[in-house]
């Protein structure tokens, strides 16, 4: 009823002022036309006067006299200012403030104006009429123009004021209650959910990759998405039990009943609303079971919960546990403590050394990160890194890890030791917290250290977050001579696909590999294709993991160009690598000189395979076949099988009735049958270079074509590296070659 008598009352207020609001304009347009006519009538008045005076003429002696037409033109000023001191007199009297002041200002100063008229009318020729103008423009400026002006700032003002509270109340993007009026809802809600013997909960949303979607569509579309998603909630959620708490964070208090139901329906909704290309939905659940916890503490637990699935890319949703609270404080502990633990050398890096697999030695190493925590003690990686990662500060670390390697490779040279290149990991993050790429190559080049000393690992995982992103990066990376590493290679379902789309100059086998390495002949046949694949794109092999010797033969026979795990050395503290080196426990360095020769003999690729396809009645075969292949190394009158396949170990053996080793040993040892022209061939090759097919005819009649090539000479040895494939052997009564394939599989 008082909302009522209210409306009544404004509405007769309101009737009220419009009537003043009418007579008003009607006077003001009075004397608008009044002030018009006189002006007009001057106007007019003058012309005629120069024909016809009747406003006032100039004597012979040039004095000037005043007509009757002036004197009507002076009475009706006098009495249109009049009225206009009448009218606003009777409005002062009638308002406040302001109002008044003006009101009487222009009164008053129409009073004067009728008054100097009248003077000016009894003395014609006194400057009477310019005064009362001055005068008048005088008290209007003061109190009526200033006055007013004043006014439209305090207006001004009140609106701003006005719209900052709205604000405060509510989201301006999306209309919902804002965070702080949300809490005073939530309150009374609770209350009376609670009565009614509902059980309240509270849900926090964000949308995962909301950043990237902006940059890649810019502000305007990210904040209709964010719109979208808030119309999305109001048709599920009253619209003042939702609110945005800023950037893509919503929060909703509703009722338990049903909420699984009515989340996988959003989620649902969302997901076929966009092309694919929207983020998901996160949610944390936090339900208050009576415990009544504060409005803002229940948000905040239901955001630990979304904190635990913020990796998750597909819209999922989670439920508030006490252990988050823990595992929230540890990573707290951790984001906090990042700047301390830099500055008080907490962060300590460990090095892997990674071997050459055909020299054993060490040709680079990986930085690994260590936290020594005054409090918490020794922590691996794993307990730091995904918690600096996701607060997205995990690049202070990373160009950390990067300052301590550019100091240990300058106390490395200081030392008079070779310096192999190091690899640094780096991680998604990093690219959005800074320009990485930029960040790397001003400290190397502040330190006057070639790009290629260091190598940079980006894991498989983070491609598939934005892949033409990190496409783009790594090929600046590689464009500033700062070779690229895929980590953790086979670790994702799309390893593949990202080899075939993208340049990395090595790939890093997973760990799983050789977890699964004595799992049977299918983990084997996996890591020898995913060698030749690798090969034959002319990447760069290194297997992580290697525990055991067995794995490091096989992986070395089947090409792989390096290998890092256990069975070599643990990661180290650089103090420990300078120690073994002075008690000789050290694995020698890889001569950088030496690295170009290393890196071309790797390369060779010893399982060309070619594939044979055959229509056998009805049934399609197909075979792979190993061509019999070897790399052949020479020093002076001494030579080693360096490297060989399986079939080229086989056909020597069978031929030659030969073992082929790996040891350097002279000539004369090597078997007689494989005779003076195969070691003229070699001789030949090493000095001059270039290819040669030769055919080689045994005194039994077996006739070998070979092919050799010499691929790399190493300048610090002199020893010279050859590739020999044997393309066929022929009887001699026979001009069909045999089958010189021994390894021939049927798939
Ligand atoms: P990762 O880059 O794949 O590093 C290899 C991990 O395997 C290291 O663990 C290493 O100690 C371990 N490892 C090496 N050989 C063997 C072996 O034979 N057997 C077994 N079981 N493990 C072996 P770590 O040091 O704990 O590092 C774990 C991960 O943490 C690293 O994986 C890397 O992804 C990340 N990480 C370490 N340091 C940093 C850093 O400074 N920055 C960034 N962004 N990530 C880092
Ligand atoms: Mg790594
Ligand atoms: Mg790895």
């Amino acid at each position: 009823a008082s909302r009522g008598l209210g409306d009544v009352y404004k509405r007769q207020a309101h009737d009220g002022t419009g009537r003043q609001q009418n007579c008003r304009n009607l006077f003001h347009k009075l004397l608008g036309f009044i002030g018009w006519i006189i002006f007009l009538f001057q106007v007019i008045a003058m012309a005629i006067n120069l024909f016809q005076p009747f406003l006032f003429f100039f004597d012979e002696n040039g004095v000037y006299h005043a007509l009757f037409g002036r004197y009507i033109t002076l009475v009706l000023q006098i009495i249109m200012y009049t009225m206009t001191a009448i009218y606003a007199l009777v409005v002062s009297c009638r308002s406040k403030n302001g109002k008044r002041v003006r009101h009487f200002a222009i009164g008053l100063s129409s009073i004067a104006m009728a008054f100097f008229v009248w003077l000016q009318s009894v003395y014609p020729l006194l400057p009477l009429y310019a005064l009362g103008c001055l005068l008048a423009a005088c008290v209007m400026h003061s109190f009526v123009l200033e006055n007013e002006k004043e006014e439209y700032r305090d207006t001004l003002e009140q609106r701003l004021q006005d719209s900052i509270l709205k604000g405060n109340y509510y989201d301006l993007l999306t209309g919902m209650p804002g965070m702080t009026y949300f809490f005073e809802l939530a309150e009374k809600q609770r209350k009376e959910m609670i009565q009614s013997g509902g059980r309240p909960a509270f849900l926090f949303f964000d949308l995962s990759g909301m950043k990237f979607y902006n940059q890649k569509f810019g502000f305007a579309e990210g904040d209709r998405l964010l719109r979208e998603f808030a119309q999305l909630l109001c048709q599920f959620f009253k619209k003042d039990h939702c609110s945005r708490f800023g950037s893509d964070h919503f929060a909703v208090f509703t009722e338990e009943n049903r909420l699984e139901e009515t989340l996988h329906k959003i989620f649902e909704i969302w997901d076929e609303k966009g092309d694919g290309e929207q983020p998901a939905i996160r949610a944390g659940i936090y339900l208050d079971a009576g415990k009544n916890a504060d409005i803002s503490t229940a948000c905040d637990r239901a955001k630990t919960a979304r904190d635990t699935i913020r990796k998750s890319y597909f819209s999922d949703y989670c439920y508030f546990d006490e252990t988050m609270l823990e595992r929230a404080e540890h990573a707290q502990y951790f984001t906090s403590h990042l700047d301390r633990a830099i500055e008080e050398g907490w962060i300590e890096v460990y090095y892997q050394p990674i071997i050459r697999a055909i020299s054993g030695r060490v040709c680079d190493e990986e930085a690994l990160a260590r936290w020594n925590d005054p409090k918490r003690g020794f922590l691996p990686p794993a307990d730091f890194i995904p918690i600096l990662e996701e607060a997205g500060i995990l690049y202070k670390l990373d160009l950390h890890v990067l300052d301590q390697v550019i100091e240990k490779m300058h106390k490395t040279e200081e030392k008079g030791l070779h310096v192999v290149p190091q690899s640094i990991n780096i991680s998604r993050s990093d690219f959005d917290a800074c320009d990485i790429v930029q960040e790397i190559c001003d400290r190397m080049d502040r330190a006057g250290l070639p790009h290629n000393l260091l190598s940079v690992e980006i894991t498989e995982s983070i491609i598939g977050t934005n892949f033409d992103f990190i496409k783009e990066q790594t090929e600046r990376f590689r464009a500033l001579g700062f070779p690229v590493w895929m980590d953790d290679f086979g670790s994702g379902y799309s390893s593949l696909d990202v080899l075939s789309d993208m340049n990395v100059d090595l790939i890093k086998l997973d760990m799983r590999f050789m977890q699964k390495f004595d799992n049977g002949e299918k983990s084997r046949i996996i890591l020898t294709e995913l060698m030749k694949m690798a090969n034959a794109l002319g990447i760069d092999t290194i297997c992580e993991g290697v525990e055991r010797k067995e794995q490091m033969e096989f992986l070395r026979d089947i090409g792989c160009a390096k290998l890092q795990g256990y069975y070599f050395t643990k990661p180290v503290p650089l103090s420990e690598i300078f120690d073994r080196y002075e008690t000789g426990r050290q694995i020698g360095f890889e001569n950088p000189m030496q690295t170009g020769y290393y890196d071309a003999v790797s390369r060779i690729n010893l399982y060309d395979v070619s594939i044979l396809t055959h229509d056998d009645a009805n049934t399609f075969h197909r075979f792979f076949s190993t061509i019999p292949m070897g790399i052949i190394e020479l020093r002076g009158n001494k030579v080693r099988f360096f490297r060989s396949n399986q079939a080229y170990r086989d056909f020597v053996k069978r031929t030659f009735h030969f073992e082929v080793g790996n040891r350097m040993s002279p000539f004369e040892e090597l078997p007689e049958l494989m005779g003076g022209i195969f070691i003229e061939t070699l001789k030949r090759l090493e000095k001059e270079g270039g290819r040669i097919f030769f055919d080689e005819t045994r005194p039994d009649g077996l006739t070998i074509h070979s092919f050799i090539r010499r691929i790399a000479t190493d300048e610090v040895t002199g020893t010279t590296a050859l590739v020999i494939a044997v393309v066929s052997v022929m009887s001699k009564d026979s001009d069909i070659p045999l089958q010189i394939v021994e390894t021939e599989r049927s798939s």
